[in-house]
Order: structure tokens, then C-alpha cells, then sequence
């Protein structure tokens, strides 16, 4: 088993982290966020991931996991480094690299024998050679005491989903390995040992080819979602159910039912920022990607189209001004608080700039939220309680479909709010249930 620093415990670094000391590895995850590491230290998790909280417990008890905010003592003892620090968009759209190069280059600096360096951070083509020319150039820094020292760049993609990425973790579909040398091969087996003797299929690749492999893969599926948004729209004009077409659809092998439900536009951390990137490499390439782009910009429509409809259902753009919404959920999916690219800021903004009052309620994100939508304060509420965001509400918006959302008491909520206008953004309800309490009932596509 190997001993592993993590860097950057974010998302994907903690749950990577807490997971391989599951899997038997000694790890150190790694922050330069001092809160975030005390809170780990003192037995907090720092964000909303269902199971994780029993993982991190169980490992930093066994002695498998710790946290710290010392990157070069973490080096020193660690033979794989997994660089898990964000990619954020840069304002080209291209991923900004600024964290992972400085992590490259603190390694570099500590170093002190053969390492593996993983970039599990997406990141586009080219960057695991980046990153070797970081480390190489730090190593020459130092001279002649860090004459020799060998190390490898590997590319490790990550495909967890935020809201399952324990389970995601534990039992990926793949584990995707850009590796050059049999050492740096034979060590990643080595991390991955569980996964690898439990047959889980892992494809090993070259460099450029597994950071392909997580573009290509998030795009495509940010496109299946963009489709199936595109033909509800056009099942509302011709009178069709899109939640029928696209059951029909998914039952063909070909296609899969998985990622073909409308709703108000896909969003997170990683969808909107890796089609841009996508997009951008394309560009700089000379190879447009012209799905790509397409989707990028029918994404962000599909968010302005929400809030059109919310507002022709009040009545109209002019008639919205004063009106109070209320708003469940706000996360840009259940099960998480991340509140990255989530479409109900776009849609809280449209709405908040044209008069209306939004009444928010989530289980988990609602710290998030209020920060990012600091634009609007003034005209945005929250509340923990579902019930007490409807409470005199012109207009209902289901817009993230946690459970508690799934299974509203539609009596009471008639009895709570002024008018009964339900826009189910996520289509949960069925029209004739919502209709027969007296609502008149929005969804997408049907
Ligand atoms: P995040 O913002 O949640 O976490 C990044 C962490 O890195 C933060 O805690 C930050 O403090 C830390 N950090 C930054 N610079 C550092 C440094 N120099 N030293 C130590 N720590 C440092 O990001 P995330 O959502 O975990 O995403 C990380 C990467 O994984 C991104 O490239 C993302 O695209 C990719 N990814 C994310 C998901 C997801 O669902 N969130 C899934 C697959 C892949």
C-alpha cells in the first residue's frame, strides 16, 4: 500500500482522500486553507456529501488519514502526490492553472526521492507535460541536491458526482490511467489495489489521451442534457410529453435512459466550466467543437427561458414587480450545497431584476447561496422550512428536487399560499395530481 498526500481537499480531494485509506493507503490530505483543515482535525467535514462523514471517522481513527496544512512534510514522506485543487474558468474560458502549478511547484520544492505526481484536477490537454516542466524547472532550482531525482506525471480523472461520491468513489464505472512508466503503472495499481482485483475495468492510457477522456466525457453528457432541454422545448409547442419521448428513447440501448431529463439547465462545478474549457481547447486546436459551443449557449437560454415562463405565468414581465416567489431548493442539484453555476442564480437574478420578492428555502446550501446572490439581498429571504417559504406566495418554483420537495402535502400548500401557480422545473409532479388541488401546474415539456 502506498503513502499518499492529497492536495487540496476540496470535493474531490477529501472524498478521494478519505477513500483511498479506505481502499488500505496511508494518506495526508492537504490544505492551504488553515479553517478547513482545523475543522477536519476536530472531526467536522467542511462540506454536504452523504457518507462521507462515516468514512473520514473510520480512517482517521484506523490511523489511515490525517489532515494538514504543511505541503512539503506531506511530500516528504508521501511516494504518490494526487494534485485535487481547482480548475476554475479563466475569463478566455480556458481552465485556470494557477493552483495546480503552484502545487507542482511546492512538490518540486520538497521533494526528496522518486514521487508520482497525480493530477486528478481536470485539466486540459497538456497539462500533465506542464506540469513535468514545473517540476523540472523547481528540481534545476535546487541544484545539486536534487540531482537525480526521478518522478512521474500521471493523469487520473476523476468522475465522481457530487451527492454520491463516496459510492461513486468506491465503485467507479472506470478508473481512467494516463501513465508513461511501468513504475508510475505499477505503483497506481498499487493505490488502486481494491478497485484493481475487484475487476473494475481500468484503462490505461497515455497523458494526453485520459485528459481527453474527462472532457470528452462531461461535455457529452452536458450535450444529452442540452438535447433532451431542446426537445422539451419544442414538445410544449407541438403538444407532446417529453418525459414519455425521452422513457421511449432510453429503453434503447443505443441511447440510455440516464441524463435525458429537462429541467431549467445543467449547472455545478464541473459541467459548465469543462464545456467552455472543452470549447476552448477545440478553438486553440483549430477544431471547433460546434456541438459544444451550441450547447453552451442553448444552456444558458434554457436558464433565461425558465424565467420567462415563471413571468408569463404571473402574467407577464410588468406584472411580476412586488410579487413573492417561493423558491425550493437552490442547489444545482439534491444531495450537495454546492452552489457553483447553479441555474436558480441565474433565474433568482432574471426574476429579482424584473421586481419579484423570492422566498429560498434548501436543506444544505443556503450559506452558499447567500453569498452568491449578494446582488440581490434586498429582495431574497430564506427560511429551513418549505412550508414557511410558501406561506403567502404568489407563485411556487420546484426548482431543485430534493426529496423532501418530491413529496409535498399539496392540500396545505393550497391552504399556505395567495395563488396557486406551480412550476415544477424539475418535473416531479404529475400535471393531473398538482391540477386536482386546484393549482394551475408548469412544467418542462409536458
Ligand atoms: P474545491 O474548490 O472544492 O477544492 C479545491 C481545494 O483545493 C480547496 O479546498 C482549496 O483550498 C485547495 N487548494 C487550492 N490551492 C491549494 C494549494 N496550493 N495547496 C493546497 N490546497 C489548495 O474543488 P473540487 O470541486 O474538489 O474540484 C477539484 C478538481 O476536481 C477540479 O479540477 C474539478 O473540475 C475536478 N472535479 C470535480 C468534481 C466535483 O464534482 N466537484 C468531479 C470531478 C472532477
Amino acid at each position: 500500500m502506498a503513502t499518499i498526500t492529497v492536495a487540496g481537499t476540496g470535493y474531490v480531494g477529501l472524498v478521494s482522500g478519505a477513500c483511498l485509506a479506505d481502499f488500505g493507503n496511508t494518506v495526508i490530505c492537504v490544505d492551504n486553507n488553515a479553517a478547513k483543515i482545523e475543522t477536519l482535525k476536530k472531526g467536522g467535514i467542511p462540506i454536504y456529501e452523504p457518507g462521507l462523514d462515516e468514512v473520514v471517522s473510520r480512517n482517521v481513527q484506523a490511523g489511515r488519514l490525517t489532515f494538514c496544512t504543511d505541503m512539503a512534510s506531506s511530500v516528504k514522506k508521501s511516494d504518490v502526490v494526487f494534485i485535487a485543487v481547482g480548475t476554475p474558468p479563466a475569463d478566455d474560458g480556458s481552465a485556470d492553472l494557477k493552483y495546480v502549478e503552484a502545487v507542482a511547484r511546492e512538490v518540486a520544492r520538497a521533494m526528496n526521492g522518486y514521487k508520482v505526481i497525480v493530477d486528478k484536477s481536470t485539466v486540459p490537454v497538456g497539462t500533465g507535460r506542464r506540469v513535468m516542466n514545473w517540476i523540472a524547472e523547481e528540481l534545476a532550482k535546487r541544484g545539486a541536491e536534487a540531482k537525480g531525482f526521478v518522478f512521474d506525471v500521471v493523469s487520473n480523472p476523476e468522475f465522481l458526482r457530487e451527492g454520491s461520491a463516496v459510492q461513486d468513489f468506491m465503485h467507479p464505472d472506470r478508473v481512467v490511467i494516463g501513465a508513461e512508466s511501468d513504475r508510475a503503472k505499477n505503483l497506481m495499481k498499487e493505490v488502486y489495489r481494491s478497485l484493481y482485483l475487484n475487476e473494475t475495468p481500468y484503462i490505461e492510457t497515455n497523458i494526453e489521451t485520459a485528459e481527453m477522456i474527462k472532457y470528452a466525457s462531461n461535455s457529452f453528457l452536458a450535450v444529452k442534457i442540452t438535447f433532451i432541454n431542446e426537445v422539451a422545448n419544442l414538445c410544449e409547442k407541438v403538444g407532446a410529453n417529453v418525459q414519455d419521448v425521452a422513457k421511449a428513447m432510453g429503453r434503447d440501448g443505443r441511447i440510455g435512459g440516464k441524463f435525458l431529463h429537462p429541467g431549467p439547465g445543467y449547472g455545478g462545478s464541473c459541467f459548465p466550466k469543462d464545456t467552455q474549457a472543452m470549447a476552448r481547447i477545440g478553438r486553440d486546436a483549430g477544431e471547433p467543437l460546434s456541438i459544444i459551443e451550441t450547447t453552451i449557449e442553448a444552456n444558458e437560454q434554457q436558464k433565461r427561458r425558465m424565467v420567462e415562463k415563471i413571468e408569463a405565468g404571473l402574467g407577464g414581465r410588468a406584472a411580476i414587480a412586488g410579487k413573492t416567489i417561493a423558491m425550493l431548493g437552490l442547489a444545482f442539484k439534491p444531495n450537495t450545497d454546492d452552489m457553483r453555476e447553479a441555474p436558480s442564480l441565474t433565474i433568482i437574478e432574471g426574476l429579482c431584476a424584473d421586481g419579484a420578492k423570492i422566498r429560498a428555502c434548501d436543506p444544505a446550501a443556503i450559506k452558499e447561496a447567500t453569498w452568491r446572490l449578494e446582488s440581490c439581498k434586498d429582495s431574497v429571504s430564506y427560511t429551513n422550512d418549505e412550508y414557511d417559504a410558501m406561506r403567502d406566495a404568489d407563485a411556487v418554483v420546484l426548482m431543485t428536487e430534493w426529496n423532501q420537495y418530491r413529496n409535498l402535502d399539496l392540500d396545505r400548500v393550497k391552504k399556505l399560499v395567495k395563488s396557486p401557480l406551480f412550476f415544477d422545473l424539475r418535473n416531479v409532479y404529475k400535471r393531473e395530481d398538482v391540477e386536482a388541488k386546484g393549482f394551475r401546474y408548469f412544467a418542462v415539456g409536458k
